[in-house]
């Protein structure tokens, strides 16, 4: 962990941009080490991960998952997730609305949408998301609450593409906002950023940037 980094870093940020610590992959001496350091929002990506993590470390962290949700594996993060940034069905909206039922909660979350060119990436159109809001099925769901979207950029040296992708995805933020959340205050979340570009999405108007590697190393993926 870069004590050095991450401080330099909390210290830059503009105040209304929070910072994700993405500690995925890493043990966790490393997330205590950036806890020690003030840091209490931190991210991963692989639900039964996240669920042992937040077992084992204290309990005032604040845990966002980053990662795609197969709807089976919901149940391990519903009792204490605080924000789950990769909605990119409404499959997987009903699931996490059963189960934050059963845990008498309402789990917040943000639509993620498809920015980048690479097809591996995950995440819904601007059409997808409409027919999603507009739809009766979403108007029952009771224990979810939509509070902003999320993209993840190209993986790209190409600063004027990785713009173009944050000036999309802040319009898709501001379309939505327009059309189904423009009386609901909590609708205010735009999730982007990252290692190699977290600068250029806080131009673009990012609220939360999420940043793994400059912070904790390159990911090791060969030791799990
Ligand atoms: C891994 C990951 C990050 C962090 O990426 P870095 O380049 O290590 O900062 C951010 N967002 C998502 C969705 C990720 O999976």
């Amino acid at each position: 962990m870069n004590s050095e980094y991450l401080l330099k870093l909390r210290a830059e940020l503009p105040s209304n941009v929070k910072l994700l610590a993405v500690s995925k992959t890493k043990p966790n001496e490393d997330i205590l080490a950036a806890y020690n350091l003030g840091q209490r929002a931190f991210g991963e990506n692989k639900p039964q991960e996240l669920r042992q993590k937040h077992d084992e470390l204290p309990t005032d962290i604040e845990w966002h998952f980053i990662g795609h949700l197969q709807t089976n594996k919901v149940k391990y993060i519903a009792p204490f997730v605080s924000l789950i940034h990769s909605i990119d069905s409404l499959e997987v909206l009903q699931v996490i609305n059963k189960e934050a039922a059963k845990n008498n909660r309402v789990i917040n979350c943000l639509l993620q949408f498809h920015i980048a060119t690479e097809l591996s990436k995950f995440g819904l159109t601007e059409d997808e998301a409409y027919a999603i809001l507009k739809s009766e099925e979403f108007a029952q769901l009771q224990n979810v609450n939509i509070v902003g979207v999320m993209g993840i950029g190209s993986f790209t040296d190409n600063k004027q593409q990785t713009e173009q992708e944050f000036a999309h995805l802040q319009s898709i933020f501001n379309n939505l906002k327009r059309d189904f959340f423009s009386t609901k205050d909590d609708f205010c979340e735009l999730s982007m950023g990252m290692s190699g570009d977290y600068q250029l999405a806080i131009a673009k108007g990012s609220t939360i940037v999420r940043i793994g590697s400059s912070i904790f190393g390159e990911r090791d993926y060969s030791k799990k």
